[in-house]
């Protein structure tokens, strides 16, 4: 099949097969697996002249479709997963249609409404207009535009334009307590180091910064630029630094603070007493668009009220690319040149749900966490690791009488069988040296019934476990 512009006189018919498929997945959503474990492609070699569409799509069907995750869906547990709302994935199919690149200005508005994207989100999480900032791919790339700006910072206070001249004769020190996987990710790709951080204790039996610690380490430090990496809910105590003293300590030090709240910030739609307390203040923020706020991949958000760095970072050296300082393109705010139109589905979200409608899905997540915790909690065959904060539930099976050996791979066991049973999805994780189970919830769909499916799937593999026991 060679593709010929007169093949869009079949755009129904294209219209039709998308409508057929999508359909189907989402319809089947419940049926199916939550996760498809074992899974394998089967080999085929490339096509020299070309399948066809038809048959493309029948080899998409028969062997593609059915082997993937509702990871969409509502109990799929693991890492920490938001779903997609109707109006996010309506918007997101649209992107293919428009096809944008959203590189630079100047022929058409679909940068302008990345501009007005961002400006709804500082108004979303109620952070002040100095905050500006790009749609990134996830929270990884954003938490990586951190440590450029970080690395930016620090080099200039000591007279190195870092994006110029590079890191070799940076003189910095970063200090953080439980940085995501992703920030120590970055620090390495930005060159400043995967080991070169100075940990700051954590308060006992939490992942949340000792900042008597941190000031001790501070007022001991002799480097020329200091970095402070917090976080705004970690990935499994869902703990929050304490931002308000860690601000102050950073002015008085003269420290850049990144803060990570891929998706703990989200808990600043509910209420007003904010955990967050003291985010407003911070040099440059991470957040993910598509965890809580149920966008489809790939869609996070990085924010900072230091532009300039960002730009110094990402500027493009081509004559033929110049961007205006004052009024930047994306291209040089980012890692990309050519950028998709990323920003649609978390405009139309924002516009068609509002800061109500995405609190609402926020809050019954929470609610429906501890309505977890809680059947944990009261069940004789499971225990519950840490008392559940926001969205995740830490647990493990009743572990009496058992070797931490033992209890280790007695939770590795359950979490494996669990996961088989398809009700469910759920992640490994360790906390305070134990191996443990754990479930985020963060899809919009997800209901106190899911919780009912993915707990009775819990007791029928400890009620097996013990059967199995006794004879
Ligand atoms: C998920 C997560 C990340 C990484 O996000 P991706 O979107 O997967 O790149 C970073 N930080 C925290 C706290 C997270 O929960």
């Amino acid at each position: 099949m060679t593709p010929r512009k007169s093949d869009w006189q079949n755009i129904d018919y294209f219209l039709d097969a998308f409508a057929k498929v999508s359909k189907n997945f989402i319809d089947d959503l419940d049926e199916r697996n939550v996760a498809q474990l074992g899974v394998a492609l089967e080999a085929r070699l490339l096509s020299p002249a070309g399948e066809g569409f038809q048959s493309a799509l029948e080899i998409l069907c028969d062997q593609i479709v059915p082997q993937l995750s509702a990871s969409r869906g509502p109990r799929y547990w693991g890492f920490v997963t938001g779903g997609a709302t109707p109006v996010a994935t309506f918007a997101d199919w649209l992107v293919s249609s428009f096809d944008q690149n959203l590189s630079k200005d100047g022929d058409s508005i679909a940068s302008d409404v990345e501009r007005q994207t961002i400006r709804w989100l500082t108004e979303l999480f109620e952070l002040p207009e100095e905050f500006d900032g790009i749609i990134t791919t996830g929270a990884t790339s954003a938490n990586f535009l951190g440590a450029l700006c970080a690395r930016q910072f620090a080099g200039l206070k000591q007279g190195i334009d870092v994006a110029k001249e590079g890191a070799y004769a940076l003189d910095i020190e970063i200090f953080s307590t439980a940085p995501h996987a992703s920030m120590i990710k970055s620090l390495g790709m930005a060159g400043l180091g995967q080991r070169h951080v100075s940990y700051i204790n954590a308060l006992p039996n939490s992942e949340e910064m000792d900042t008597a610690d941190l000031a001790r380490h501070l007022s001991q430090s002799k480097v020329k630029a200091k970095v402070i990496i917090a976080s705004v809910g970690t990935v499994t105590a869902t703990d929050f630094d304490d931002l308000e003293t860690i601000i102050s300590l950073a002015k008085q030090y003269d420290a850049w603070l990144h803060v990570d709240g891929a998706f703990g910030i989200f808990e600043r739609l509910l209420g007003s007493n904010h955990l967050s307390k003291g985010l407003e203040l911070a040099d440059s923020i991470t957040l993910d668009s598509h965890k809580w706020l149920n966008v489809p991949y790939e869609s996070g958000v990085f924010l900072t009220r230091h532009l300039k760095l960002l730009f110094g970072a990402c500027d493009v050296p081509a004559p033929y690319l110049v961007s205006n300082p004052l009024r930047p393109d994306f291209m040089s705010l980012g890692i990309e040149n050519s950028r998709r139109f990323r920003a649609l589905p978390v405009w139309m979200t924002l516009l068609a749900y509002g800061k109500k409608g995405i609190a609402k899905w926020v809050q019954s997540n929470i609610d429906c966490a501890r309505l977890l915790a809680d059947k944990i909690q009261a069940s004789s065959y499971y225990e519950l690791v840490l008392d559940c904060k926001l969205n995740v539930v830490l647990f493990r099976p009743d572990s009496q009488g058992l070797s931490a050996k033992d209890a280790d791979e007695k939770a590795e066991d359950f979490l494996e069988k669990i996961n088989a049973q398809g009700k469910v999805f759920l992640s490994p994780g360790v906390w305070q040296g134990k191996k443990i189970i754990r479930a985020a919830l963060s899809n919009w769909e997800t209901q106190p019934l899911d919780v009912e499916i993915a707990f009775e799937s819990m007791l029928n593999v400890a009620q097996d476990y013990h059967e199995n026991l006794h004879s």
